[in-house]
């Protein structure tokens, strides 16, 4: 941007001296971009004995001698004094200081505050600024008026002469690009409360674009981190001043407090900044361009380069440029992470500032941190995307952001121009506007398929009963649900697997005014609706006693989510079959797994999930090799975005507690997400919650089935019991399954550990945890033959219970290298002893659907009418709406068990969390 300032020099950088009189004319003064680049000696003292041209780094601790310039490099060093003296030159400041990062920083300048004294700070802060400044109101007594500081009017009935101490402004402001007259509100707190001090965070704009010392500031930071230093490679704060008397305390608590930049970080950050306005030159030339794309396409885009962004003709007067951060609003939340999780160049990530693009939704990321409700109460839109403009091609970024909005279905090509397609809440809007919603003919005419893994309990069972933690894993055993559509208002359900149940159900004959239903979008209460669940059992259902075993409830947990989750008169007709690889009833998690099936269907048929959108018919190849089309995932990205994954997970947990009462949720969250989880049980004075063991690698296991029926109730009295008897000795247990536990996440989330070296010691920890739970009481003889068996030469395999023990089933961990054929003779010898092994993969992916664009994949089998038994009444298919697939439901309820897996995964492309 042409800036008024830098043309006419009109700054208060400093001028080259001294000026040669042979000159006709005075000198001009530097540029910034001569300034960046040009470092200078602090003073006489520093001239380098070698004339080196690149400021050397003096990684020294201590330097010797008495009474000199340099004594301890908390106080000062050599590399940091030159870095120090260029941030002052051109931030035109008189006093700089560089710290280990921009909230190390704001720390620094926040220490000049005193218990009582209040706080003036804008609304829409970036997340940690805000953070610190609640730490500061809840433990140190300091006053905090969160305000909307874009607005004089908003400041002005907090500023409180005698108390108000620090005003804090950001402009723009992150990430909504929210301007604040920083002239104009210094002056209007020098005017009121001549004490205070106005302290800005520049980091948005560094000093290249604008200098608030400038414009009255009596502080200025930046997070160095970012623009400074241009390359992430770095964390870095800078502070500068004018006042001495801050300087001085400022110099003294960085001193005391020891958080100066070390001497490397200040070469490189010195490093960085020598190319501070070439970069930003490039990045914000670009950021107008992606702005101007955005805001044509209809989004609502906030970039202070737009012709309408509210407070423009401020920026314009404040600063020299527009920045390289805008950010845009969908109207969709979901829709927002699917346009994140397809751009390619646009790297996911926190933070700006950056040589690369970034793109990232601050309520989900850097601003997470903020309490939801608070961020709703600022007017922070979750569906905000934000863009950091990198020095890529700029051709190149826009075209990966037009792939990523279309991909993603926010955009469609049509007449040779790109055009925004209309948003849920667009969508909603026209629902209202029509008074019932607009359901897709299409959706209810397609079979759906799902696949759900179950999980195995590889540490700390019965322990986390007691506190301690537990580490589950999927199991690439699944459970497969298929929903094929019928048309004479009936539902109807096969569980394949509990007993061959099947049932069939008049929609007209539900109770449904029992229910009150969960808008789409809403989240079900933490209790369930007794009323619903008791009109299911008497109207729905006939008594448990006369239902096979498991199937009641099954049949309850089903009606109860297809109920509470009808909102209109809109109730799809479908039947639907779930059947299951994994064992049912061995611990196995097989009930979460069709809780995750069901919920998924369900969503699915209730219009709730909004898939990824299909793809656009083709676009040109841009490279050789490129297929010219948009693919759903890419890079390993997943291709059901997190929150419809988070959405499906929160209502599988409600047909778990239809099924269980109280479940803890890891085996839904297994099921859904997949991979590896730690979970601590709360109210044992730990931190309590699920966590993701990061970067788990799928493992081969033998899972043996003992067949033997467990009580896990029973088992888990035990164990109590045992505790009261001798409280020592189970103290003593738990602990020595809490470092197992312990060491084998860290183990299973440490990439640098070697597959062999994980293998063994996992090895090592199954051997001692089943030690351990012997010593609980909680094994059997059928366990320990299994393990007898799988521990003898030549197989030397380490084998453990899990689940509740007792029966159930075992797992051994089998090396990738140990032989096929050993393994073979082993599974044979188990299974002529009565047991049911299986080898399957522990660890994988979580919850599947079976793309909805790729076509399914029908054998010479399978049933292509339109499938229904019981008996149905097919009405004549709507002409206009699409053709059905044909039906694979005939060859799924058909296929051996021992197929199910192969077959399934030869349908299509299958869609993952
Ligand atoms: N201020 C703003 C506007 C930021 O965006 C950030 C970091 O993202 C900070 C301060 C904190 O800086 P740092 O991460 O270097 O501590």
């Amino acid at each position: 941007m042409a800036s008024p300032y830098k043309a006419s020099g009109h700054h208060d950088l400093p001028t080259p001296e001294p000026d040669s009189p042979s000159l006709t004319r005075p000198r001009q003064p530097y540029r910034f971009s001569t300034l960046c680049a040009t470092v200078d000696s602090p003073d006489a003292d520093h001239k380098d004995q070698h004339g080196s041209s690149s400021v050397p780094i003096y990684q020294s601790a201590t330097f010797k001698g008495i009474g000199n310039r340099y004594d301890y490099t908390r106080s000062g060093n050599p590399t940091r004094s030159h870095l120090e003296h260029h941030i002052a030159k051109i931030s035109s400041a008189a006093h700089a200081f560089s710290v280990s990062s921009g909230m190390a920083a704001l720390d620094v300048i926040t220490r000049l505050l005193k218990p009582g004294s209040e706080v003036i700070a804008g609304d829409d802060l970036y997340g940690g600024t805000n953070r610190l400044l609640t730490y500061l109101r809840t433990h140190m007594g300091v006053i905090v008026h969160h305000v909307d500081t874009t607005k004089a009017e908003s400041v002005i009935p907090v500023l409180q002469p005698g108390k108000t101490a620090m005003v804090l402004l950001e402009s723009p402001t992150n990430p909504l690009l929210k301007i604040v007259d920083i002239a104009g509100i210094s002056a209007l707190v020098k005017e009121k409360c001549e004490e205070a001090i106005v302290v800005v965070d520049n980091t948005m704009m560094s000093p290249y674009l604008q200098r608030p010392l400038e414009h009255g500031a009596d502080i200025v930071y930046d997070s160095a981190t970012k623009y400074l230093s241009g390359h992430h490679d770095l964390m870095a704060g800078v502070i500068t001043c004018n006042r001495d008397d801050i300087a001085k305390n400022i110099a003294f608590l960085i001193n005391s407090v020891g958080n100066a930049l070390s001497p490397f970080d200040s070469f490189l950050l010195l490093r960085g900044m020598k190319t501070l306005a070439i970069r930003m030159d490039r990045q914000q030339s670009t950021a107008m361009l992606v702005a101007q794309l955005l805001s044509k396409l209809g989004f609502v885009t906030h970039y202070p380069g737009l012709p309408d962004h509210p407070g423009k003709e401020i920026h314009d007067r404040i600063s020299d440029g527009y920045g390289a951060v805008l950010s845009f609003e969908t109207g969709d939340k979901e829709l927002s992470e699917r346009i994140v999780a397809a751009t390619r160049l646009w790297g996911i990530s926190v933070s700006f500032g950056c040589v690369n693009s970034l793109i990232s939704m601050p309520c989900v990321m850097s601003h997470a941190s903020i309490d939801p409700a608070v961020r709703a109460a600022r007017g922070l839109p979750e569906d905000l995307i934000r863009l950091c403009v990198g020095i890529e091609d700029p051709a190149d970024l826009l075209d990966d952001l037009r792939h990523a909005l279309i991909e993603a279905g926010a955009i469609t090509y049509a007449a040779n121009d790109f055009v925004r397609i209309p948003n849920p809440i667009n969508r909603a809007v026209e629902k209202l506007a029509l008074g019932e919603p607009r359901m897709e003919p299409l959706r209810d005419n397609r079979e759906w398929f799902v696949s759900v893994p179950g999980k195995v309990i590889l540490f700390g069972e019965h322990a986390v009963v007691h506190g301690v933690t537990a580490v589950a894993a999927s199991l690439d055993l699944r459970c497969y649900g298929l929903t094929s559509p019928r048309h004479d208002g009936k539902i109807s359900v096969h569980f394949t697997d509990i007993n061959d149940y099947k049932h069939e159900w008049d929609l007209d004959e539900l109770p449904w005014d029992a229910v009150v239903p969960i808008p789409k979008g809403d989240e079900h209460p933490e209790s369930l609706d007794l009323r619903v669940i008791e009109a299911i059992k008497t109207r729905a259902l006939p008594l448990e006693s006369q239902m096979p075993p498991k199937t009641h409830a099954a049949a309850v947990a089903f009606l109860y989510l297809y109920m509470m989750m009808t909102c209109s008169s809109h109730r799809p007709s479908f039947h639907f079959v779930c059947r299951s690889t994994l064992p049912i009833g061995a611990g196995l998690g097989s009930s979460a797994s069709f809780s995750v099936c069901v919920a998924t269907a369900l969503l699915i048929l209730h219009q709730r999930m909004e898939l990824p959108s299909l793809p656009p018919p083709t676009r040109e190849p841009t490279a050789p090799g490129d297929p010219g089309h948009v693919n759903l995932s890419h890079q390993g990205r997943r291709a059901i975005p997190p929150a419809l994954a988070e959405e499906t997970n929160r209502w599988a947990f409600v047909a778990e507690k239809v099924l269980h009462g109280n479940p803890s949720g890891i085996d839904n969250s297994v099921a859904v997400f997949g991979g590896a989880l730690s979970y601590v049980r709360p109210g044992f004075g730990r931190r309590s919650g699920m966590e993701h063991v990061q970067g788990f690698r799928s493992l081969r296991f033998l899972l043996v089935d003992s067949t033997v029926p467990r009580d896990t109730k029973a088992l888990v009295a035990g164990v109590a019991r045992k505790k009261s008897a001798e409280p020592a000795l189970v103290a003593q247990l738990l602990d020595a399954i809490q470092t197992i536990s312990d060491e084998a996440r860290r183990a299973l989330a440490d990439p640098e550990l070697p597959r062999g070296a994980l293998l063994s010691g996992l090895a090592a920890l199954i051997d001692e945890n089943h030690a351990h739970l012997v010593s609980l009481g909680v094994s059997h003889p059928a366990l320990e033959a299994i393990r007898a068996k799988t521990s003898a030469s030549p197989y030397n395999l380490s084998t453990k219970l899990t689940g509740a023990g007792g029966g159930g089933c075992a797992v051994t961990l089998v090396p990738d290298d140990f032989s096929d054929d050993d393994l073979q003779t082993l599974i044979d010898a188990l299974k002529a002893d009565g047991y049911q092994p299986y080898v399957t993969a522990v660890g994988g992916s979580g919850l599947g659907i079976l793309s909805p664009y790729d076509p399914i994949v029908v054998d010479q089998q399978d049933d292509v009418s339109p499938p229904m038994s019981p008996p149905m009444t097919p009405s004549p298919r709507d002409e206009q709406e699409e053709p059905f697939r044909p039906s694979i439901r005939r060859r799924f309820e058909e296929v051996d068990v021992g197929e199910l897996s192969q077959w399934a995964s030869g349908r299509g492309k299958w869609l993952y969390v």
